[in-house]
């Protein structure tokens, strides 16, 4: 079994020293959540990770979710501590305190992300998804509906799904197939079948509200005639208890290679009965509510994948004897740490998970600036930049998941492959973060198409981050590295002018490089996270020397050994289409 120990320290780090966004300390409601008040969050929220959460990885891979007569059970310990952790308040900490939560911002509850992702993707995904169907409830429906349905959600004592996907229809929603009929009461009868449901059925929570996609009788075709309904596995009384069951029923779960403890459903809906949420033929751009807060997770997920695998790559290069180091001191067998290629591996993974967690910590205060400032111009400039960063951070975060699960494996060699140690089944567990809430290849095309191709969020972005650097004042350590820094930045500008172009002109050759352009933005943006942390390191060495050491020479590994990558993904990116769009594929 894998260990895993939360990284606090990293966290305070980051909270105490780089919570500097002016517009997120103008935040009221958030002027009290204080270094002592986190600092009690997060190591209540590490023991529950590390003693409860930890185990049921390895129970859920080796007893995964059954399906038996209609219903789906949990594998064994789910059920306990999934009380336990509702019991304590867990699934409330964000949430609004009008409906029980705790109000706690995005920019603290963002590392209790991380840790659950660390520690058990699959149970997580529960909560997860309870959270986005809160969020898509709480801005789109009427009040009463709010009433209703989120104390319940808040509490844990309800879940939430979201369906979209149908056997016909995964990244293209616009053939989505499931049908919604007006009734007399104003309610809606939902008949079709959704797939993949993530926690479609299972047995934690007394009810379980689904937030469908479908399209009325009258709608347009494509994405402009979907509409999105809350449908709720029990009918809920006008006193808000639960009441007859709903024609929801599971038809199956998958059996998959990863996230085992969790189960992907399909979902017959017959005759269900549900609510409109949300504008009439509007359903889609209700659930992306639901979808951008999801995809900022999902890249929280690789992250939170990627630590666990890194503490135990380095775990074992400090426990394993292989071979001799150069320069061993007594030409006995070393430590496979002492190899410059162990370290060389463990230093990918170190220096992308710090500057990450630094640039997902920076993305969170925007998404708080982004919902609760009380000046709108305020909000939207936040919202923007969001929307920006969202496919980068779903993306980037998630394919260097990948990477760094598959460097950790092969650190431990042959040990690796096997199953005892635990470290293949992060592999398999992170390899869905590609490929659900929108593939990242689909994000990417999302970046170039939607989010740059116009003049201003990209311009916006980069003026944000000079005035971030500007605001420095004369760090002369550092100055190097802005310098660097620029030369990057540069590349990335250019690379934008040159995607707008083919945009208008071949559009081959931008969409072939989409991945590309996404790779160039997130090399940047970690290091420009990178900057601010090195910043810091040098301001405070005399401090804490070992810790800010330590950040210094990881921050100026990144710079050597990572950000050139982006030149790279910029060269090929830029090479154009055509060799790909000849290729005699039949
Ligand atoms: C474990 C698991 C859990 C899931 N949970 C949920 C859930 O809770 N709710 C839900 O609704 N769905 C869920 N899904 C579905 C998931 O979101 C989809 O699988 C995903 O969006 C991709 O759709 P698809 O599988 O149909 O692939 P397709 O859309 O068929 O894509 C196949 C390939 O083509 C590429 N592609 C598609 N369109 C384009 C394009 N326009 N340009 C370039 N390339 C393109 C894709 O990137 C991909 O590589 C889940 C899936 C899994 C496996």
């Amino acid at each position: 079994m894998t260990t895993y120990t939360a990284p606090v320290d990293e966290m305070m780090f980051l909270f105490d020293n780089l919570k500097d966004n002016k517009r997120y300390n103008e935040i009221e409601k958030y002027k009290e959540i204080n270094s002592e008040l986190v600092k009690g969050i997060l190591e209540e929220a590490a023991k529950i990770n590390q003693d409860l959460i930890l185990p049921l990885a390895k129970s859920g891979d080796e007893n995964p979710c059954v399906y038996e007569n209609g219903v789906v059970r949990t594998p064994p310990g789910y059920k306990e501590v999934y009380k336990k952790f509702i019991e304590d308040g867990w699934t409330s900490l964000s949430c609004d305190p009008k409906y029980g939560g705790q109000g706690i911002p995005k920019t603290v509850s963002t590392f209790f992300e991380e840790m659950l992702s660390s520690s058990c993707l699959s149970f997580k995904l529960y909560s997860e998804l309870s959270i986005g169907a809160y969020n898509c409830i709480l801005t789109h429906a009427e009040q009463n509906i709010k009433d209703k349905f989120l104390p319940k959600i808040v509490e844990g004592k309800w879940s939430g799904t979201m369906c979209l996907t149908e056997p016909q229809c995964g990244t293209d929603l616009g053939l989505l197939k499931t049908k919604a009929v007006l009734q007399e009461d104003g309610t809606y009868n939902i008949t079709g079948q959704k797939i993949f449901i993530t926690s479609g059925d299972h047995d934690l929570t007394e009810n379980i509200i689904h937030l469908v996609l479908a399209r009325i009788s009258d709608a347009p075709k494509g994405t402009k005639g979907i509409s999105l309904f809350l449908v709720p596995k029990y009918n809920v009384t006008d006193d808000g208890k639960v009441g007859t069951r709903n024609g929801v029923s599971t038809n199956s779960i998958e059996s998959k290679m990863g996230i085992k403890g969790s189960p992907t459903c399909v979902l017959n809906f017959e005759n269900s009965k549900g609510i409109m949420i949300g504008p009439k033929n509007k359903g889609l751009n209700s659930m992306f509510t639901m979808m951008n807060l999801e995809r900022i997770v999902v890249g929280i997920q690789g992250l939170g994948i990627a630590e666990t695998a890194f503490q135990n790559a380095l775990a074992y290069s400090k426990d394993r004897k292989q071979g001799k180091a150069n320069n061993s001191a007594n030409g006995e067998t070393d430590l496979i740490i002492r190899h410059a290629d162990i370290r060389r591996s463990l230093m990918n993974m170190k220096s992308i998970i710090e500057g990450q967690r630094s640039f997902a910590f920076w993305l969170s205060q925007q998404i708080d600036v982004s919902l609760s400032h009380d000046n709108k111009e305020v909000r939207d400039d936040a919202s923007n930049m969001v929307a920006l960063l969202t496919p980068v951070i779903k993306s980037f975060f998630t394919d260097n998941g990948m990477d760094i699960t598959n460097d950790a494996i092969q650190v431990f060699g042959g040990y690796g492959y096997t199953k005892d140690q635990g470290i293949e089944q992060l592999f398999r567990d992170n390899r869905i973060t590609p490929i659900y809430e929108g593939t990242n290849s689909v994000q990417a095309i999302d970046l170039v198409y939607r989010k740059i191709a116009n003049e201003g969020i990209f311009e916006n972005f980069i003026s944000v981050i000079d005035n971030e650097i500007k605001s420095f004042g004369d760090v002369k350590d550092i100055n190097n590295l802005i310098n660097v820094f620029d030369k990057y930045k540069e590349i990335l500008v250019s690379f934008t002018k040159w995607m707008r172009e083919k945009i208008k002109a071949n559009k081959d050759d931008a969409s072939a490089a989409c991945n590309d352009y996404l790779k160039v933005l997130g090399y940047t943006a970690v290091a420009f996270s990178w900057l601010k942390t090195m910043k810091i390191s040098y301001e405070n060495k005399d401090k804490n020397n070992d810790f800010y050491e330590d950040k210094i020479n990881t921050g100026n590994y990144y710079f050597e050994k990572i950000l050139p990558k982006a030149q790279t993904h910029y060269v090929v990116g830029t090479s154009g289409s055509s060799s790909t769009m000849n290729a005699k594929f039949n």
